[in-house]
């Protein structure tokens, strides 16, 4: 059956073959996943795809090729989300490669990373960091998203794609990354709590409103 896992972390794909997907913080990918990817490419014969989530999905294996390549880049030091939790932000180049930056989006989006990737959240909860208001990296369509300003980040919830996408609502200004981390850990707890295991960021805002959200995560 499509979706269905036969070891954590590989999942069975709609055309009957397995594969994985390896987080990349930042969307950066030091030498040695690359390595790693490159033999489990060479030895296996499967398709390398970059997500539009900023990582790499391996493709075309199947139940034995499968572990064995997941072996591989896992020795290499990959990570491959295998439970329900938050796994890794959306985040782009920012300051100081972009010319338009005001904040260094890897420095938050390695922060929320570190803090948070593994912390249990049982329904799907997207979250971004982008370096300025441009929001390359779809801080303003996600769960959650910082988007960069002089003073720090503007906040903004609710919004997704998907089949009827919905745009994000912004919610106030954090102003330091301690404060960025609590915004998230509280958003995760308290969307975890009010949809259960499925729906998104906007449907907490149509049950309980904007203003009770953010007195819950610190943002009143
Ligand atoms: S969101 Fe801003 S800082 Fe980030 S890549 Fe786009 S323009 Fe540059």
């Amino acid at each position: 059956m499509s979706g269905q896992k036969t070891i954590p972390g590989l999942v069975q794909k709609a055309d009957g073959s397995f594969g994985f997907t390896v987080e990349c913080p930042n969307g950066l990918i030091n030498e040695q996943i690359l390595l790693a990817a490159h033999e489990v490419c060479k030895r296996f014969n499967c398709r390398l795809h970059i997500t539009t989530a900023q990582k790499l999905m391996f493709l075309d294996l199947d139940k034995e090729t499968g572990p064995k390549a997941l072996k591989i880049l896992e020795d290499a030091g990959a990570s491959v989300r295998k439970a329900r939790d938050l796994s890794q932000p959306r985040v782009c180049v920012g300051k100081p490669y972009c010319k338009f930056g005001v904040q260094d989006s890897f420095i938050l989006g390695q922060r929320l990373y570190d803090e948070l990737a593994r912390m249990p959240t049982p329904p799907k909860l997207k979250y971004a960091v982008s370096g300025c208001l441009a929001c390359c990296a779809w801080s303003n369509l996600m769960d959650l998203g910082f988007a960069g300003v002089k003073s720090g980040y503007r906040v903004i919830i609710g919004g997704h794609g998907g089949f009827r996408p919905v745009a994000g609502i912004e919610i106030g200004k954090v102003t330091s990354h301690d404060q960025a981390v609590e915004v998230l850990k509280k958003m995760s707890e308290l969307f975890a709590s009010e949809i259960g295991k499925k729906g998104r960021v906007d449907k907490v805002i149509k049950k309980i409103g904007i203003e009770e959200i953010k007195s819950q995560i610190g943002l009143d």
